[in-house]
């Protein structure tokens, strides 16, 4: 039986297993982000100087075309902030890609709609066939994993690749940022979406229909084949600028019309369901325990502040049941199918076929280049 520990600083805690603490009793997160973060994340002089060589970049390998890049736009808010400032202050030419996994929420939809038409930028949806996706999603719910949400973050991700090859898009522009993802969740709570042969492994045993038209990416194809070969990036340039969640928040509103969301990640109702219900209920790992420790450590939060939110739970008690029923029809399966799911044997990612040396070692060789800061563990 193992003791429960909390970081003296930040709010994770022993629900994440690999957690090590030091004799202040501060977590090995905390001291990752001063060890490696801080020291190679400035948003000062040094992140413009990088911001303003990457836009001439950009720019120059985008001339002629009709659009220099292409930004993942889900509707919350590091996506829609990314937007803002790829328009309005880097200059830039950007076609604003959206995939639709049939999960959209209508605040989603009418966040997505405001920044296109406030900034006056084209959008472009993909929509995935939603009978494989269903089938993915059940075969994931079957499986007995905590990472079910792999199916929608591999679409948005295989999808946006494959549109940059197809139209010999150089640059692919993300949202993802030190800000308030500096902290990240544990491998053990969620594994590596983009890892096809996992996601492929969990399809071949618990799947109803042959995948043929969902997109599939591979750490290889897109972190070796499209960087080194194609020459396509991903970039993330609101690490080079001043990220403050809240304010970025107030711009979006002020300038946009744009609503917040009562969490982050909950654009999609499947993530929403997932991340605030089942994760927690199923497993004890509550991500608001990494979003909040991020934005501590990044003094947009205090720790007291999110020790208060943690004590009510992440969903709305009260909405609770309309929300389970909503996942339930939607994935055309009985409520007392989906609470059957609840009661599985719990599973890992090592239960199945699965990619984590190929990531491990990546990230060993990223993190030496200097070319990924922080990082998953
Ligand atoms: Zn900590």
């Amino acid at each position: 039986m193992s003791i429960y520990q909390i970081c003296s600083r930040c709010v994770m805690d022993t629900t994440d297993t690999l957690i090590s603490f030091d004799e202040r009793q501060v977590c090995d997160h905390c001291n990752t982000f001063d060890k490696l973060t801080v020291p190679n994340w400035d948003t000062g002089t040094r992140g413009q100087t990088q911001l303003t060589g990457l836009v001439s970049t950009i720019k120059r390998q985008g001339q002629g075309n009709d659009f220099d890049c292409i930004i993942g736009m889900s509707g919350g808010i590091d996506s829609s902030y990314l937007t803002y400032i790829a328009k309005e202050k880097m200059g830039l030419r950007p076609l604003v890609f959206h995939v639709d996994a049939g999960w959209n929420s209508q605040i989603a939809v009418n966040n997505i709609e405001r920044l296109i038409d406030g900034l006056g930028l084209d959008l472009f949806t993909e929509v995935i066939d939603w009978q494989e996706m269903r089938d993915l999603q059940l075969a994931f719910f079957k499986s007995g994993v905590p990472h079910i949400d792999a199916p929608q973050d591999h679409a948005f991700f295989a999808t946006m690749y494959k549109f940059a090859t197809q139209h010999n898009v150089k640059y692919i522009l993300t949202g993802a940022n030190l800000s308030t993802e500096c902290i990240r969740n544990p491998v053990e709570w969620m594994y590596y979406q983009s890892d096809s042969r996992q996601l492929l492994d969990i399809h071949r045993q618990f799947g109803t229909r042959p995948l043929k038209t969902f997109p599939v990416t591979s750490i290889l194809w897109h972190k070796v084949w499209l960087p080194y070969f194609k020459g396509i990036r991903v970039v993330k340039p609101l690490n080079m600028v001043p990220y403050i969640k809240e304010e970025a928040k107030q711009l979006l509103i002020d300038r946009f019309g744009w609503q917040p969301y009562a969490q982050k990640h909950f654009e999609s109702r499947f993530t929403k369901f997932y991340e605030s219900y089942w994760l927690p209920k199923r497993f004890g790992y509550d991500v608001r325990r990494v979003q909040y420790s991020s934005l501590i450590v990044t003094g947009q939060m205090t720790r007291d502040e999110a020790l208060e939110l943690l004590k009510k739970p992440s969903y709305d008690e009260s909405m609770i049941g309309q929300e389970i029923e909503f996942v339930s029809n939607k994935l055309g399966i009985s409520v007392k199918e989906l609470n059957s799911y609840m009661a599985l044997p719990r599973k890992t990612y090592k239960d199945y076929k699965n990619q984590r040396q190929l990531y491990d070692y990546g990230a060993r060789v990223m993190r030496a280049m200097g070319m990924e800061i922080g990082g998953k563990r």
